[in-house]
């Protein structure tokens, strides 16, 4: 390397960070309208306006990944929901659940200008019962007259409330310091990041009524353990450890499939939450398409979740028994135009109904889990970079040309790559590596990370 002109020290930084691990997820809750949208916006700069007037807003995300004093992290937004036929109670309680959950610390917002209301005290139970790490927000303190709002917070019994304005970004920082405070070293190993031991973790994902229920059913026959069961509660059953093809898997929160949740409102919202709290707890998504029907955008954002958390991904094509010719020439167009983005996943077209190729399933599991555990040797990689570039070097840019010098696997889980380089490497040649590395090494069902570092 040094040779190359990157001296070690910075080629371990690089490939340090390029090998993190899942990153720290922190979930903003609150009752509606106590500013966590806008708190959110503030913590991961973002510069449009999200924050909507109109309440029960489907957004197509609720996961972003910030940063704070050099860590990064991941932060869930429960903002934009609306209050549905459950009631207000109920929704927040829903919605802070999901959250929750799948978060290794809470940001709890509470408006300190209206002060504790019942809503608050209710979430603050349920934040008790998780016994995740919480730091209080004690919002819409603009100004220094704020502060024995601020300390009236108190009274809810879970710290040190943090005066701040998410409008105009006061002690927003001193906040956030507390939050990095509250996390752990690593993320929640529990219900896991990626590397934890035990059953593989599966989310079965997808919009609703592609036939996720009728799958698992399908599949789960009567060999079912409920875990998560804890004697004396009345909470759902979340996960279930399910035996397939001689191998036992966890199928993340299926309480979510097998209950249909019927709500007026912020029904596709709940659902997208939920969605990425699974997709946070699992190694591999299997996303249902019901191929009978068009691909959607819905479809596609459920994709682009489980490729942006980088899950291993096998596309399950459903309702197969009801295709007929037409249908199946346009479905494989579609696929081409809409899902390219996950052409390396494996696929799969079942019928949840007659059982159709059910018995596909776990070897393409097991296909997209090897992809994602892919380590490529150092040397093989490099003698592959380097009859790569010599065979289609990068086009000559000012009359210079970047190359590729050399490059390693940072991490797996999904496969992480650093390049190192001697200038800037175009998007397009990028690709092209992506392609080349995905035609040698396979990866199939996997997202391929590269970030390329060049020499100063
Ligand atoms: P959410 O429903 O909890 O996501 O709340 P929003 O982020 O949508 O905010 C609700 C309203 O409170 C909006 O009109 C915001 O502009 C306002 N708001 C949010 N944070 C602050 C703040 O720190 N100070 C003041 N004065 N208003 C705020
Ligand atoms: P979910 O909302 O994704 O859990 O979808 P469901 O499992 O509730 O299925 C939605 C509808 O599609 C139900 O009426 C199912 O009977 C039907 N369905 C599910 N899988 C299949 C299938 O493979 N073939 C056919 N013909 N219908 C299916």
């Amino acid at each position: 390397a040094a040779e190359e002109g990157f001296d070690l020290e910075e080629v371990e930084g690089a490939i340090e960070e390029a090998g993190h691990g899942p990153l720290p997820v922190v979930a903003v809750v609150g009752r509606p309208n106590v500013g966590k949208s806008t708190l959110v916006n503030r913590i991961i700069g973002r510069r449009e306006a999200v924050v909507e007037d109109k309440p029960g807003v489907t957004r197509d995300r609720v996961t972003y990944e910030a940063e704070w004093a050099g860590r990064r992290f991941k932060v869930v937004d429960t903002g934009g929901w609306e209050q549905d036929v459950l009631g207000i109670d109920a929704s927040v309680a829903a919605q802070s659940e999901y959250a929750i959950e799948a978060a290794d610390a809470v940001i709890f917002v509470v408006d300190a200008t209206v002060g504790v209301t019942d809503t608050d005290a209710a979430v603050v139970k349920l934040l008790r019962k998780a016994k995740k790490p919480v730091v209080l927000c004690a919002n819409k303190v603009d100004g220094p007259s704020g502060e024995a709002d601020a300390l009236a917070l108190w009274s809810l019994g879970i710290g040190e409330p943090h005066p701040v304005s998410s409008l105009h970004g006061r002690g927003t920082g001193d906040m956030l310091d507390a939050v990095l405070e509250a996390l752990p070293d690593a993320p929640q190993q529990l219900f896991g990041g990626p590397g934890v031991g035990g059953p593989r973790r599966i989310a079965l994902i997808g919009r609703p009524n592609v036939g996720k229920s009728s799958l698992l059913n399908k599949v789960a026959k009567e060999d079912r353990v409920v875990v998560n069961e804890l004697a004396g509660t009345t909470r759902d059953p979340v996960d279930e450890l399910i035996n397939l093809g001689g191998v036992t898997w966890k199928f993340i929160d299926t309480a979510g499939i097998r209950k249909k949740v019927h709500l007026q409102s912020g029904a596709d919202y709940y659902a997208s939450l939920r969605t990425a709290a699974a997709v946070e707890k699992a190694e591999v998504a299997v996303i249902l398409i019901d191929a009978a029907d068009s691909i959607s955008v819905q479809d596609q954002r459920i994709v682009t979740m489980a490729v942006e958390a980088g899950r291993a991904i096998v596309m399950a094509y459903n309702k197969w028994d009801t295709l007929d010719e037409e249908r199946r020439y346009y479905l494989e167009r579609e696929i081409e135009t809409e899902l390219g983005q996950v052409a390396w996943a494996p696929r799969v077209n079942v019928s949840a109904r007659t059982g159709r190729h059910m018995e596909k399933l776990v070897p393409a599991i097991e296909t997209a889990l090897a992809g994602w555990e892919t380590r490529v040797p150092t040397g093989r990689l490099n003698s592959f970079l380097g009859e790569l570039v010599a065979a289609h070097p990068h086009p000559v840019r000012g009359g210079k040309q970047p190359r590729i010098l050399f490059g390693t696997q940072a991490g797996t889980k999904p496969p992480r790559f650093v390049l190192f380089a001697s200038g800037f490497i175009e998007a397009g040649y990028r690709r092209f590596i992506e392609r080349r590395l995905r035609e040698e090494f396979g990866f199939e069902g996997t997202p391929v990370h590269i970030s390329v570092r060049v020499r100063e």
